[in-house]
């Protein structure tokens, strides 16, 4: 934009310029006294009225600005997420990251006039990754807790989430209260509120964190762990695409999904908000959301 409005400005100078050039070779008859004041004013002349398109350009470039925003790379928005998280963020047939987080962000990033680049990581380390300004967002399903406000700011909410248990067909444990039994032991997703609110409420000894949601029930169907604590949606996915699993009835906690920003950047932050609202308003954000979950 600066590269626009600085060549606009040259051409506005140009063409004075030559305004000016015009207006001393058509005073032939004029004396060189006369002609050099007169060249002078015409001058002048011009380069006011250049230095007045400049201001007003200046004006228009400034409160531009204030709507702009600074990311961590020029005129990009990186998304931090674990794409280990379906529906909201997993690998295509194509090895791309796709989901309701990824196209979110997408129609997000649009509305900010950046391009989206998403980087995979473990979800333990994207609040870290936010704070340090190695990314600009994480957008992972996340969900808004006191604990994390303390590091990072949040947008309002995009979508629910609810920890459930999934547990191997036929299991002993068929309640949350079931997860009070000391001989369990709980699989789940390390640094996610499943991992924090299982510790808390069963102790630590009884928690196996693995780094993601694949790995946790692949240690379930391997019989490490006795059931898995994890979201509803991506939950929903591995039962269907692994067999002799299935979700216990009973909900563990409900919780609300947002994007992470820096603290450091309120800009980035009120910008999101504003898009968001947008983009719920217009009913984005809710189609996003119907093509990936089927209401059952
Ligand atoms: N909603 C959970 C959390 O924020 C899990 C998110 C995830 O594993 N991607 O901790």
């Amino acid at each position: 934009m600066k590269k626009k409005i600085v060549s606009a400005v040259l051409c506005l100078s140009m063409a004075a310029a030559l305004l000016a050039g015009c207006g001393s070779s058509s005073s032939t008859t004029a004396d060189t006294a006369e002609e050099t004041t007169e060249a002078e004013t015409e001058e002048e002349v011009a380069e006011e009225e250049a230095e007045a398109v400049e201001e007003t350009e200046e004006v228009a470039e400034e409160s531009e600005e204030a709507a702009e925003v600074t990311t961590v790379t020029e005129g990009v928005l990186t998304m931090g997420t674990n794409a280990a998280f379906p529906p909201y963020e997993y690998y295509d047939d194509a090895d791309e990251i796709v989901g309701i987080d990824a196209e979110i962000a997408e129609a997000l990033a649009e509305k900010l006039g950046l391009t989206l680049e998403i980087v995979d990581m473990d979800f333990s380390s994207i609040i870290t990754s936010v704070q340090s300004g190695k990314i600009d967002v994480g957008i992972a399903g996340m969900t808004v807790t006191e604990d994390r406000l303390e590091n990072v700011n949040f947008t309002d909410s995009y979508a629910t989430g609810i920890q459930v248990i999934i547990v191997p067909e036929g299991s002993e444990i068929t309640s949350v209260d079931d997860l009070s039994n000391e001989d369990i032991l709980i699989g789940v997703q390390e640094g996610t509120t499943g991992h924090t609110y299982c510790s808390d409420d069963y102790g630590e000894d009884r928690v196996i964190a693995y780094t993601n949601g694949a790995t946790a029930v692949q240690a379930l169907l391997q019989g490490k762990v006795d059931c898995v604590v994890i979201d509803e949606q991506p939950a929903l996915s591995y039962v269907e695409a692994n067999e002799g699993l299935e979700i216990l009835e009973t909900e563990y906690v409900v919780e609300d999904y947002a994007i992470a920003v820096s603290k450091d950047n309120e800009a980035l932050l009120d910008a999101l908000n504003t898009a968001l609202a947008e983009l719920i308003e217009d009913g984005t954000v809710q189609s996003i959301l119907d093509t990936y979950i089927t209401a059952e």
